[in-house]
């Protein structure tokens, strides 16, 4: 985990807003139908956003996926085709 997020992901708004959100998806990841794991945030959270509730907090900006399809969605496509990829330390660089 990035240590700018890390204060963000241990607070109570955020434990809160999440057990929220699965509740309201019943549970299952929302690309595939298997059993989810992982929030995901849409608009990933970033230094700059990370203290902005209508991106962190925000359930239209969350989606509750599985570890394959969150894998997916920050190994795969949408990450190479902006020209970004993670380096060893699982930051995104320019390609
Ligand atoms: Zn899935």
């Amino acid at each position: 985990m990035k240590p700018w997020a890390k204060k963000f992901y241990k607070s109570k708004a955020w434990e809160k807003c999440r057990a929220a959100y699965i509740i309201k998806v019943h549970g299952f990841c929302e690309r595939c139908d298997k059993p989810g794991k992982i929030v995901h945030h849409k608009t990933w959270l970033t230094p700059q956003n990370i203290n902005d509730p209508n991106v962190t907090l925000n359930h239209n900006n969350l989606e509750f996926v599985c570890q394959d399809c969150h894998n997916e969605e920050h190994h795969g496509g949408e990450t190479a085709a902006s020209g970004l990829i993670f380096d060893e330390n699982g930051d995104l660089i320019a390609k």
